[in-house]
């Protein structure tokens, strides 16, 4: 099965309240996509239908196959979820807790060990799960989400608030999983994680996707001026147009050491949202 998730317009309503208006969508196996959207946006709307947690009103959706509207209990044990709301229990610890979502996911007690120390938590195995930083319990939440070798994963918002080594350990562990063939669904507010870690963004708006595609690719796309700014050594700047013409010029400032930096045009992934969107992507 090469396509893990497929929708074909998709719309949700609630009561009268239009919230997802005709949703197409294709995610293939081993990609990590990211769906970006403001507040309101209809994010969660469209992961708890992927989930089989809510059925769309209108529109075809298969997730690993199945219906949306029916997905199996076998395909549910292949989709893990690491949302915010999912709690953990306090005051057990760090290993009691996975020895009950191992016993909710009927996974081998075995496989508790190797997951903590995936996430790197299994030094802090028998502390309570209350005393644990925020780093700790998001890298916990992770190993939950992982415990029974899902192919699809669905995150929202992985590393919001964590230091910059958690970080940095949690995207290279999302990239590793990538390489074994998981596919990553992952909804997040950061503009620099998703351009690091996505294959392709979907930028949802009032229900709509209004924009998608690789993050260089959409930026590359939305390079209105595609100019080169150049500053010299003397801090003089000039600008160029991203021509045939312009290429003599800027080797020739390089040959003679003349430059000290040079840039293009291109916006930023937070440029093009704002642009299309009139908002930032702020909660
Ligand atoms: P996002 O996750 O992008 O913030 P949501 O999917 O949570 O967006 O919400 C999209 C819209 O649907 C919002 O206007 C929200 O108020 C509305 N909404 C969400 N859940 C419900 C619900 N259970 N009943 C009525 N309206 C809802």
């Amino acid at each position: 099965m090469n396509n893990i998730i497929e929708l074909k317009d998709i719309y949700h309503s609630y009561n009268e309240k239009k919230v997802l208006k005709g949703i197409s969508l294709t995610v293939k196996k081993g990609e990590i996509i990211g769906l970006l959207g403001p507040s309101g946006a209809g994010k969660t709307t469209l992961v708890n239908i992927l989930t089989g947690q809510l059925s769309q009103t209108a529109g075809i959706g298969r997730v690993l196959g199945d219906d949306t509207k029916h997905i199996s209990d076998k395909t549910k044990t292949q989709i893990g979820i690491m949302m915010d709301s999912f709690g953990l229990y306090q005051r057990l610890t760090v290993y009691d807790n996975m020895q009950l979502f191992a016993g909710i996911y009927k996974v081998d007690k075995k496989k508790i060990e190797e997951t903590l120390k995936k996430v790197g938590l299994y030094n802090a195995r028998n502390n309570t799960v209350s005393n644990l930083s925020k780093g700790m319990r998001n890298r916990l939440n992770m190993a939950r989400a992982i415990l029974r070798e899902s192919s699809l994963l669905f995150l929202d918002e992985p590393t919001s608030g964590l230091d910059p080594a958690t970080t940095d350990f949690i995207h290279e562990m999302l990239l590793e999983m990538k390489n074994e063939g998981i596919t990553i669904f992952l909804t997040t507010h950061n503009m620099y994680e998703a351009s690091k870690l996505c294959d392709n963004i979907a930028l949802l708006n009032q229900g709509e996707i209004i924009e998608y595609g690789n993050p260089e690719d959409i930026c590359r796309r939305h390079n209105k001026q595609d100019q080169f700014t150049i500053v010299l050594q003397n801090d003089e700047t000039i600008v160029l147009p991203n021509a045939p013409e312009s290429g003599e010029k800027i080797g020739n400032l390089i040959k003679n050491k003349n430059v000290k930096s040079i840039h293009s045009s291109e916006p930023t992934l937070e440029d093009v949202f704002l642009k299309l969107t009139g908002r930032k992507l702020d909660k």
